[in-house]
């Protein structure tokens, strides 16, 4: 997370102003307001990058759905930090391109 000098909407909810902000890609700044951020505590949080849509779901419910020990553990390592992945696709603007993501982020987009 880091300082800009100048505020711009919340890219997560649109509503308020903040200066902070993330990378959520390289090259791809994010700008995330208090709340959203206290949100990231508690939930995973997805932005797509083509068409803005926000996934929110919470860590809890995305980590008991994982089958697989090795993201199980690789999620289980970030259940404490704040996340905020951007994403290339999401369900809504190109349903065939999300299966060729990572299973775990079509599985908790679905929830
Ligand atoms: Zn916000
Ligand atoms: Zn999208």
């Amino acid at each position: 997370m880091e300082i800009n000098n100048k505020h711009e909407k919340c890219t997560i909810c649109k509503k308020e102003y903040t200066s902070t902000y993330a990378e959520a890609m390289p090259g791809i700044k994010i700008y995330v307001c208090e709340s959203c951020l206290e949100a990231a505590k508690n939930n995973f949080i997805w932005i797509c990058m083509s068409c803005g849509q926000v996934y929110i779901r919470p860590k809890k419910l995305v980590i008991s759905r994982l089958r697989d020990s090795e993201l199980l553990k690789a999620y289980l390592l970030c259940e404490d930090m704040q996340i905020i992945q951007g994403i290339d696709v999401c369900i809504e603007c190109d349903p065939e391109g999300i299966l060729r993501y990572m299973d775990t982020q079509k599985m908790a987009m679905e929830c």
